[in-house]
Parts: structure tokens; C-alpha cells; sequence
């Protein structure tokens, strides 16, 4: 059993190398940012009321995502999961290890995908260009994320830090680059 959660500023490259490490180690991948997007899409009470917030480059409330990866976690805990966008807030953080120690499980890792703030906000805005994600298409909303992340997530490392959970490794290079630095970092804590 592996859960590793993928931590890094919003344009960091979570979501790419999630995808990859969940195939390598053959793990389930959440993402919150795309459950409440396939919320919105589909047009659900829940998506909604998450409108706003994405819009505004805001967190959801924590008690809407817990419930998420709740909702997640019933259907998807005989083996480990990559979290990525979650925790974000050291209150999600406090209920998700409570959760996991419900189902006798834990975090065993989280990993921090370092990326400079201007190289960031230049990768969001060509992803926005493709994905069409409107919050990824206004430099103001996309600083006022990284903004957010400062604020409230950052401190989420030293929650897992105190855990001796926490590993940092260089998010800056190729896709290939990072994703033999990230399998290194998790190969060494296993
Ligand atoms: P990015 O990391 O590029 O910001 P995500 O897809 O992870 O993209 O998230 C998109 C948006 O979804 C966030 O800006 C935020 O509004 C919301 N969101 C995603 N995960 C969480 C979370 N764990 N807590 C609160 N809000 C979240």
C-alpha cells in the first residue's frame, strides 16, 4: 500500500507526472481541482456552488473537498492513490490522516515538485490556451492562485515535514527529467 501525495504550486506539473507515477506504481489518481471540474460540467448543485471559487482562483471550502475524497476513498482503498491538489489546507490535511487511519492507512510520502513563480504562471497561460481551463487564462487569477498557495498550502509541507513524510525534488526540466527525479524520491522512501 502506497499513498503519496503530489504537492506544488498551481502550474507545477502535478496533474502530468500523477497521471504517470499512478500507471509506474499502479495506483489509483485523484485529483480534486478535476472532480470539482467534472462537477461544474455536468452542471450538479455541488459544481455550482464551486463555480466562484475556481473562478476567483480561491480555494473550495475544506469541508466540500473532504467529503470528495471521502466520497473517493469508499470505492478506491484496496490499493494505494496519488493525491494531487489535496491537502491544501492544514485542515484537510489534520482530516484526511484521521480518515486514512479509519481504513488503517496513512500517507507514506508527500512529494514537492519545486517550479520558480514566473516559469508557473508560463505554463499555465500555454495550458490555457489548449485546455480552455478559464482559470488558467487570466494572468490576475492565475497569480492570485499562486497567491492563495503561498498563503494557505505552502504550510502544508511542514504538517508532513513534522511527520518526516516530506521530500523535495526540482520540478524544473523535462517531463522525463522530473518523472525519474519523482520515482527516485519515492524508490528511496518506500
Ligand atoms: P491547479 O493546481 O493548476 O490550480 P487544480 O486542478 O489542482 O489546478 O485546481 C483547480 C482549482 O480547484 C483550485 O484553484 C481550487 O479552486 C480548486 N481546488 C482543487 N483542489 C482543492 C482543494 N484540495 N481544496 C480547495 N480547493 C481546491
Amino acid at each position: 500500500m502506497l499513498n503519496i501525495i503530489l504537492f506544488g504550486a498551481p502550474g507545477c506539473g502535478k496533474g502530468t507526472q500523477a497521471v504517470r507515477l499512478a500507471e509506474h506504481y499502479d495506483l489509483y489518481h485523484i485529483s480534486t481541482g478535476e472532480v470539482i471540474r467534472s462537477e461544474i460540467k455536468r452542471g450538479t448543485e455541488l459544481g455550482k456552488s464551486m463555480e466562484g471559487y475556481i473562478s476567483r482562483g480561491e480555494l473550495a471550502p475544506d469541508s466540500i473537498v473532504v467529503e470528495m475524497v471521502r466520497d473517493f476513498m469508499r470505492t478506491h482503498s484496496d490499493k494505494g492513490a496519488i493525491f494531487d491538489g489535496f491537502p491544501r489546507t492544514t485542515a484537510q490535511a489534520e482530516i484526511f490522516d484521521t480518515m486514512l487511519g479509519e481504513i488503517d492507512q496513512k500517507v507514506d510520502i508527500m512529494v514537492y515538485m519545486d517550479v520558480p513563480e514566473e516559469e508557473l504562471v508560463r505554463r499555465i497561460l500555454l495550458r490555457g490556451k489548449d485546455s480552455g481551463r478559464k482559470d488558467d487564462s487570466s494572468e490576475d487569477v492565475i497569480r492570485n492562485r499562486i497567491e492563495v498557495y503561498r498563503q494557505q498550502t505552502a504550510i502544508v509541507a511542514e504538517h508532513y515535514t513534522k511527520q518526516g513524510k516530506y521530500v523535495a525534488i526540482n520540478g524544473l526540466g523535462t517531463m522525463d527529467e522530473v518523472f525519474a527525479r519523482l520515482i527516485e524520491a519515492i524508490d528511496a522512501k518506500k
